[in-house]
């Protein structure tokens, strides 16, 4: 790595100097318990946080901050502010709700307490996505301020009020009010590096085909003494019909979907992922791919659910009519349409004996593959590279970010980027969520280093 330039020194400066601020606006931040579902939390908290955002990013320099009710209910928060003549525009996304601390005897402090231990900062929201929250206040804040040179780019934001819950508000709203989006690059932050301090793009999200299927073969359940044998079992099939969905190596193996497709980002090396989904000793990996082709470039097959009678309360009876739900992750490269017919058409195919059998598909998603030949990509290569003194990797993500689907739909020219502070020690979602401040600081340090970056880069 070349010496650094003294933009890059002062604003590496300037925003360890603004990282006291940065806790004190998570602080706040997770103090306020915006789960967006008002059967558990009170929705002022959700207002409050909302509030927040608009005072926060006004004073950091945004303009016309205000709330945008969407379709669900809930209520984005959204402004932007203007940059030089010809300037590229990015939009900064990120949301302010978050999930339920679960189960509140998990936590060892407090879960709408920031707390500082061992050098990381714990709490509901800390790192998803409030984390990100800071990083772009301080981004900002480095960049824009009465001493600051402003922003280089026109920038739009949007923080959405209620993507935990899975209620799909935004993705509504970006055909409703396309101009809150429109943007050249679209940073997406909510998601994070491979490994602490490791900066990475996610470049890859899997798609998703569900069904249930279900299989009957008999008028009622029979007693499995007296016609056990000959009687064809409804389970027994099922059993059948989900065993064909994997090859012997354990490779998802549904008919007319390829299974060999191989990642050539990251590696993600076996000994780390058979510790980070805790396998047993003895336990072995499946697929005869790489972890990293397995998780991100194969299909991916699981059954969710079985309705059979339960151990507990069972009996003498062969069952005359079962069903499964099954789920079909789809990588890049395959249409979950087609993933959806074939995942049908298999099932129908592998069934038994004549038995009856009926897929019913449920919801489905396409996969995400982020463009990675645009300026916006090369500029913020570079900004992480600066920022972290290490190349930038590309990592994929098992599951899917349907708003970067609509958008991708929407403005098929835009760079769409998925970057933030959820490293995997985050342990998002569970209890003793935390952030690494070392995190918000170089990812602000790189957004704040993209944005200059990229605005030369375009000009
Ligand atoms: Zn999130």
């Amino acid at each position: 790595m070349t010496a650094e330039s003294p933009e890059t020194a002062a604003l590496r400066k300037k925003v360890r100097t603004l990282m006291p601020r940065a806790k004190e606006d998570l602080t706040e931040l997770v103090a306020m318990r915006s789960v967006a579902d008002p059967r558990q939390f009170p929705p002022e908290e959700c207002a409050k946080t909302a509030d927040f955002l608009v005072r926060a990013f006004t004073e950091a320099g945004l303009r016309d901050m205000r709330r945008v009710t969407t379709p669900d209910g809930s209520d984005a928060v959204v402004g932007h502010a203007p940059g030089p003549d010809g300037a590229p525009t990015v939009l900064l996304y990120c949301h302010y709700d978050v999930q339920p601390p679960l189960d509140d005897a998990a936590w060892r402090t407090p879960p709408f307490e920031l707390s500082e231990r061992d050098g990381r900062w714990y709490g509901r929201g800390s790192a998803d996505c409030k984390g990100n929250i800071a990083m772009h206040l301080t981004a900002l804040r480095a960049l824009g301020g009465p001493e600051g040179r402003g922003f280089p780019v026109n920038i739009k934001f949007v923080a959405e009020g209620s993507e935990e819950q899975g209620t799909g508000g935004l993705e509504q709203l970006v055909p409703l009010q396309p101009e809150l989006f429109d943007a050249d690059a679209l940073l997406i932050c909510d998601t994070g590096n491979f490994s602490l301090g490791l900066p990475t793009t996610t470049t890859s999200l899997r798609g998703l085909a569900n069904v249930v299927v279900t299989v009957s073969t008999l008028k009622g359940e029979m007693h499995s003494g007296m016609f056990g044998g000959p009687a064809p079992d409804a389970l027994a099939a099922l059993v059948r019909i989900l065993d064909s969905l994997r090859d012997e190596d354990g490779n998802t193996a549904v008919k007319g979907l390829p299974g060999d497709g191989s990642w050539d980002g990251v590696d993600y090396p076996a000994e780390q992922f058979r510790t980070d989904v805790g396998v047993l000793d003895g336990v072995s990996l499946v697929g005869t791919g790489s972890v990293a082709d397995e998780l991100w470039a194969r299909p991916a097959v699981t059954v969710l659910g079985i309705d059979c009678p339960p151990v507990v309360g069972s009996s003498a009876a062969i069952q005359s009519k079962v069903r499964a739900r099954v789920s079909l992750r789809v990588p890049p490269g395959i249409d979950a349409d087609k993933a959806l017919r074939a995942l049908t058409d298999h099932l129908v195919a592998s069934t038994p004996w004549g038995a009856r059998v009926e897929v019913e598909a449920e919801s489905g998603g396409q996969p995400f593959r982020a463009r990675t030949d645009g300026p916006a990509y090369r500029a913020l290569a570079s900004a992480l590279h600066q920022a972290y003194g290490k190349e930038m990797v590309q990592s994929g993500q098992g599951g899917s970010i349907p708003l970067c689907n609509v958008l991708a739909d929407r403005f098929p020219e835009a760079e769409i980027a998925l970057i933030g502070v959820e490293e995997p020690g985050c342990l998002i979602h569970a209890p003793n969520e935390s952030v690494d401040p070392s995190e918000i600081e170089h990812m602000a340090l790189a957004e704040a280093l993209f944005l200059s970056g990229y605005a030369s880069a375009v000009r």
